[in-house]
């Protein structure tokens, strides 16, 4: 497509987001251009909109948001190797340094120097993909497998998040799993845990609608948590991971698994030190773990979306073109009423 400038969703600070005409960005060497199709709007987009902010990482200069992005490769960089024009490709988010200790131990995902799309963490920001066109290193670039839908993939970045928690709990086969939250990120754990052999999966959450999601994508039992006694102290799993990004769903993790079972810690909790059941931890011989990010799960979960092995679909709720920006982070907003909600940048002219 011809371009005279790109639209791009940009966080400018707290309740201030905006569709803003920009230049159309260019491919230097080793680097090549996205026509976005789709970008999924995630927990992190919606906090900068609202609250300016992602935990410790506060907007200090104008953000382009939006780091679950795909699309066709329309240029590529003077000298660059790269796909054929038109191929959909899948962007992989984070740049990582290559050379501290983490990047050398295969740990990219938590490297020293790490950057994000479309994050705040580091001055001057990464500027993100929400936009027409997106300019990124051939390499981080990856072609989409025969057949799959251009659609379904824009899980794939959130799904990697989901496939990477999964690992951090090793072999899952067979094994009773609790999962907390049943968000777009809570449901793709389910799917990914449905994908690994699990066996029972319990899923819990506030809301009565993200647990016919979660029963959609593999949940063999759901529970509504609330005011009433929920019962999940007494499951006993063997795994529970941690989806809800709230401190109660870490409490009913360490109590939900059995002696000497495993939490995973995925969902990202509230800024500062938040208070954790460690006696219980301790006293039950419990493993609290860790899970960040991800690094090179992105290709295996394109395949696994592709051949059918990670039933996905049921997680975008609602596709809404750029023109309707406002509503759309509106709706990703509301749990009850929306899962996955991807903006559509296809050409007005065409949509
Ligand atoms: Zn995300
Ligand atoms: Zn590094």
């Amino acid at each position: 497509m011809n371009m005279s400038s790109i639209r791009a969703v940009v966080a400018h600070g707290a309740g201030d987001l905006r569709v803003e005409q920009r230049e159309v960005p260019v491919p230097g060497p080793g680097e090549v251009a996205v026509e976005v199709r789709y970008g999924g709007i995630c927990g992190s987009d919606l906090h900068y909109w609202r609250h300016g902010a992602v935990g410790e990482f506060r907007l200090r200069e104008p953000l382009v948001l939006g780091h679950e992005i795909v699309g066709h490769v329309r240029q590529a960089g003077p000298g660059t190797q790269a796909l054929p024009l038109g191929t959909p490709v899948a962007v992989h988010p984070l740049a990582s340094c290559g050379t501290c200790r983490q990047c050398g131990a295969g740990r990219r995902n938590t490297c020293l120097d790490a950057g994000y799309l479309g994050s705040a963490a580091r001055d001057p920001h990464v500027q993100g993909g929400l936009a027409d066109v997106l300019v990124v290193p051939a390499e981080r670039v990856l072609p989409l497998p025969e057949g799959l839908d251009l659609r379904l993939a824009a899980l794939a970045e959130p799904a990697s998040v989901a496939w990477h928690a999964v690992r951090q709990a090793g072999d899952v086969r067979g094994k009773r799993v609790l999962v907390t939250g049943a968000g777009p990120i809570g449901c793709l754990v389910v799917a990914a845990l449905r994908a690994a052999g699990a066996g029972e999966i319990t899923v819990t959450d506030v809301h009565e609608e993200p647990l016919a999601v979660a029963r959609a994508v593999g949940a063999t039992s759901v529970v509504r948590v609330g005011s009433e006694p929920d019962g999940l102290d007494g499951l006993a799993a063997d795994l529970a991971i941690e989806s809800s990004g709230n401190p109660a769903g870490l409490r009913t993790c360490v109590y939900g698994v059995d002696r000497g079972g495993l939490v995973v810690g995925l969902g990202l909790l509230p800024p500062g030190d938040t208070p954790v059941a460690a006696n219980a931890v301790i006293t039950r011989e419990l493993r609290l773990v860790g899970s960040f990010r991800f690094d090179t799960e992105l290709g295996e979960v394109l395949r696994a979306l592709s051949d059918g092995r990670l039933p996905a679909d049921p997680v975008i709720s609602s596709v809404l073109p750029v023109s309707r920006t406002d509503e759309a982070f509106r709706l990703a907003a509301e749990p009850a009423r929306s899962c996955k909600v991807l903006l559509d940048f296809a050409d007005p002219a065409t949509a």
